[in-house]
């Protein structure tokens, strides 16, 4: 078990990006996207349910890890699963144990185990909440399924399977004291206690997509973040790499930057990602290595992942490029 891990040097809040991106952002469903020559048509469904056609001449695809973008442009890439999936549960702080309190000490804290890992860190019991209002652990178990498990697992109670995310309320009561019970018997006391505690557990099926290419149509479609590059959560620097993203796609529409230098900078620090969490996953899972090895692996592909990406903030952010 090891607790504080390092945070990057430059990163960016999940919660921040979000208050961010959902601002004066007309609501729309993106359906197809149709290259005109010079410009591209983009059918969407609008917030009333009627459909809409815009033409534009760019279009960027930052609709998210299962983008439809990304499936126009790339029907032949599929986002895949990895074989394992992460649990997640919420827990409030003071239904927890002194003992339970002492481990998790309100950072982040790392569980290592023979054949999973689990972390912990708290979070403001409201999405608005101000950022040091901790009244909630929040938890995730990575746990490996095989797909009948899996199909299992991510059918709720009404029978309908959930491709990617089962939300709380959805897990089935025998598969939730499932939980409950191997965690007493693979995770420390004060781990599985959250485990124990927690009411209404979900599941974040953890998946890899990547792009070949993240320019289309001569330039005319970009893809950037998840839609580009959907990361393992392992490193927790998804919301860092789309914002790197977005800064390079500010330079490249102030023509501070050539279209080839931007696809080529945002590739490399995408494909990079997506290979560090394949990595630090992989040693998350393993069963060959003991709990203390596969925490000095991890620390280490971890700081390594987030120093390629503040080294590349750094770069494009000094130059003021
Ligand atoms: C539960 C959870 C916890 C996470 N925690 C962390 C964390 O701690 N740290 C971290 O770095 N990352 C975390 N991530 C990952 C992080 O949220 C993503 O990497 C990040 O949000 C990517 O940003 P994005 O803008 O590329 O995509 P998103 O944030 O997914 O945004 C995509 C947007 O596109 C919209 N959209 C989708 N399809 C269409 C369509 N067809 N037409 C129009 N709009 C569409 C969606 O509604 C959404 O608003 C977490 C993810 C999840 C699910």
């Amino acid at each position: 078990m090891d607790s504080a891990i390092p945070r990057p040097d430059v990163g960016v809040q999940r919660r921040k990006l979000r208050e961010v991106s959902h601002l004066q952002i007309p609501l729309c469903n993106v359906q197809n996207i149709i290259d005109l020559g010079e410009q591209g048509e983009v059918c969407v469904t609008n917030d009333e349910g009627q459909s809409e056609t815009l033409v534009a001449d760019l279009i960027i695809g930052a609709d998210g890890t299962s983008s439809t973008v990304h499936s126009i442009v790339l029907p032949q890439t599929k986002r895949t699963y990895a074989g394992y999936v992460l649990v997640r549960g919420l827990v409030p702080t003071e239904e927890l144990s002194d003992d339970a309190i002492r481990v998790m000490d309100f950072s982040a804290t790392l569980c290592w185990n023979r054949n999973s890992q689990m972390l912990s860190y708290t979070v403001p019991a409201r999405k608005d909440g101000p950022p040091n209002s901790h009244n909630f652990l929040n938890w995730g178990w990575y746990v490996k399924k095989t797909e009948e498990e899996l199909n299992e697992l991510m059918t709720d109670g009404d029978g309908q399977r959930h491709h990617y995310t089962l939300p709380q309320g959805g897990m089935r009561a025998h598969l939730a004291d499932e939980i409950r019970m191997t965690a007493q018997d693979e995770l420390s006391p004060q781990f599985a206690e959250a485990v124990e505690k927690t009411k209404l557990p979900f599941v974040q099926v953890v998946t890899d997509s990547g792009a070949p290419s993240n320019v289309f149509s001569d330039g005319k479609i970009l893809l950037v973040g998840d839609a580009a590059g959907g990361q393992r959560p392992h490193a927790g620097s998804a919301v860092t790499m789309a914002c790197f993203h977005a800064h390079l796609l500010r330079l490249l529409l102030q023509g501070l930057m050539s279209l080839d230098e931007w696809s080529r900078e945002t590739q490399f620090v995408s494909s990079a990602l997506v290979k560090a969490g394949q990595e630090l996953g992989s040693i998350c899972l393993s069963t060959d290595l003991d709990p203390s090895e596969k925490a000095k692996s991890f620390l280490g592909g971890s700081l390594a992942a987030q120093k390629l990406l503040t080294e590349k903030w750094m770069q494009f952010w000094k130059e003021n490029k």
